[in-house]
């Protein structure tokens, strides 16, 4: 599902250059679930953008879903992220003025999907998270979990491939954080391709494989 070889990106600074990806090469297999550890710094959320076609890379090559990804304009980039990927964030990334089931929906907004039946939708999204009760809710009204699972459904609602989850669990107790992972299994038993950034090893390792950056580069691969 994604192949990527030797991917560098550096960020430019002024005159100054930060080279934070150093030569990566990883493929993760269709309906695998991986897990990226590393110290803070280290270049995780980098990676997870490129993957998300968040951010560009200098050198290398992605392929996903046996598509090369590669400089692509930003329409292009909206919809294939749109067609392709779900996105999962620590600080889950929800809409403030907009109640769960709105955020929910959003994602079928940008595929012109009517309001009603987007809204329907959404609702059978918020329904498989068991917080349908919350749906007029504003996030402000709702817990960590609430949030998380929120965002979770957003993530699904354009049936996606693959979701990257950026430390989905940093922001939530632990029997809240074992949910949402347990949430994110049951996903991946369906197929859907899953790759967790985390600093949680209980949390990694209930994922088929751990990646271990250290400063740009991929050091160690663990089978769990
Ligand atoms: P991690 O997610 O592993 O903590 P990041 O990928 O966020 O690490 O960051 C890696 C390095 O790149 C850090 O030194 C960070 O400060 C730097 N960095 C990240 N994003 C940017 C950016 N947009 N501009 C400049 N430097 C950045
Ligand atoms: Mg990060």
């Amino acid at each position: 599902m994604i192949k990527i070889r030797n991917i560098h990106k550096s960020y430019e600074m002024g005159q100054s250059s930060l080279h934070v990806l150093k030569g990566i090469d990883l493929d993760i297999e269709t309906g695998e679930m991986i897990s990226i550890m590393g110290a803070s710094g280290s270049g995780k959320s980098t990676l997870l953008n490129i993957l998300g076609i968040l951010d560009n890379y200098d050198e290398g090559e992605y392929v996903l879903d046996g598509m090369k990804i590669k400089r692509l304009n930003e329409r292009k980039a909206a919809q294939l992220r749109n067609r392709k990927l779900g996105f999962v964030f620590q600080s889950f990334n929800l809409v403030s003025f907009k109640n769960a089931m709105e955020n929910v929906a959003l994602p079928l907004y940008y595929q012109n999907v009517p309001r009603k039946k987007r809204n329907t939708i959404a609702m059978e999204y918020l329904e498989k998270m068991g917080i349908e009760d919350w749906a007029h809710h504003l996030p402000n009204e709702l817990s960590g979990g609430q949030k998380q699972r929120v965002a979770i459904a957003r993530a699904l609602i354009t049936k996606p491939k693959v979701i990257l989850a950026d430390e989905p669990t940093g922001a939530l107790d632990s029997v809240t954080s074992r949910e949402v992972i347990d949430l994110l299994q049951e996903i991946n038993n369906t197929g859907i391709t899953i790759v967790i950034v985390t600093h949680e090893h209980d949390i990694a390792q209930r994922t088929a494989r751990t990646v271990k950056i250290t400063d740009g580069m991929i050091t160690e691969i663990i089978k769990n």
